[in-house]
């Protein structure tokens, strides 16, 4: 088959850590051209812009991968489709749940493609997690999301402004890992969210979920201050007795204690192989449930105003 020819709007850190080498990796996909608002360019690109409209008047583009902050995604998204071209959306897949909703509706009327990647659903003990829970009641689940901002987000200043997102940035990784293994549905009953005085954008949050059983304790906690060991696991308690946790963003699996899965991340190119399924056989694939935890969280919290954060 011929390869899909792409586009790759912002070349920011995950377009060049990710994007960039697993479309080169992929017989499925040929990076067309790439748009980016600074001038880089790249040299597997037969085509570089500036200006993104540019990129979407190219008639052999099929698709585009908007690597942009999430606060530009919509409007970009938009043109995309109504130019003809598939889309697929960075997580967080918009600002809001109503761009959301617009997108997958344009994308149903011109009958293109929309995509809501969500990375750490693509690592294998995510996969086995699901099975090994599904049928079974939880207990407990504790969520432990803490890293430093400093390292992992130097200089990005639009994931503290409104829409940005800030600890939910990399939470919101967590949720979709936790909406995609739970055996039921999970909603938030409470959550504290602590600003910076300084910033628009919590840096921490504790999050409280429920699901049909009452009696449960499940809980997330998200914060961005963390120096020294990072910690991105979920640890659960089922009902049964059995436990379960998967650490390092999901790469990870214990079962009671005994390590069933072990593997280095591939979560793009698990992306781009689902890309290319959804591409070929022409369907859609929008997942609100992560976004939609995030929303609610903001919702129903409670802030709290907290130091100063300079970065
Ligand atoms: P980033 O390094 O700040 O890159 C975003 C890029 O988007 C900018 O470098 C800029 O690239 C472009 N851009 C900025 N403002 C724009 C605007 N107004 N219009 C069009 N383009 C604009 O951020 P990032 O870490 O790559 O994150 C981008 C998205 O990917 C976020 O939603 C983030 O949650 C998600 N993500 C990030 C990671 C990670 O590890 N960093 C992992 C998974 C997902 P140009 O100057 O080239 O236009």
């Amino acid at each position: 088959m011929t390869p899909h020819k792409i586009g790759i709007i912002g070349l920011g850190k995950i377009a060049q850590d990710q994007h960039l080498p697993v479309i080169k990796a992929n017989p499925d996909f040929e990076l067309l051209a790439v748009s980016s608002t600074r001038g880089l360019t790249h040299e597997d690109a037969q085509y570089t812009f500036q200006d993104y409209r540019e990129l979407l008047k190219l008639k052999d583009v099929e698709a585009v991968a908007i690597c942009t902050p999430p606060q530009v995604r919509h409007q970009i998204a938009r043109e995309a489709l109504l130019a003809g071209k598939s889309v697929l959306l960075e997580k967080p897949p918009a600002a809001t749940l109503s761009e959301l909703e617009d997108l997958r509706q344009l994308g149903e009327k011109v009958g293109k493609t929309v995509f809501t990647t969500w990375h750490a659903q693509y690592n294998k003990g995510v996969e086995e997690a699901k099975k090994a829970l599904a049928g079974w009641s939880i207990k407990r689940l504790l969520v432990t999301w803490k890293e430093d901002v400093r390292h992992w987000h130097p200089g990005q200043q639009w994931i503290w402004q409104a829409g940005g997102f800030g600890v939910f940035d990399p939470g919101i990784n967590a949720l979709s890992i936790v909406t995609r293994i739970m055996p039921e549905p999970v909603f938030i009953k409470s959550s504290i969210l602590e600003f910076p005085s300084n910033r628009d954008a919590p840096i921490a949050a504790n999050l409280e979920f429920q699901t049909g059983h009452t009696d449960s304790d499940l809980q997330a906690v998200f914060d961005w201050r963390q120096t020294g060991p990072q910690s991105w696991d979920i640890e659960i308690e089922t009902e049964a007795g059995f436990t379960l946790k998967l650490s390092h963003g999901g790469s990870c699996l214990e079962i009671d204690g005994r390590l069933v899965v072990k593997e280095d991340p591939a979560e793009y190119q698990g992306i781009y192989r689902r890309f290319d399924a959804l591409l070929t056989i022409g369907t859609s694939e929008v997942d609100v449930a992560p976004f939609r935890l995030v929303a609610d969280a903001f919702m129903v919290g409670k802030r709290v105003q907290v130091d100063a954060f300079e970065d």
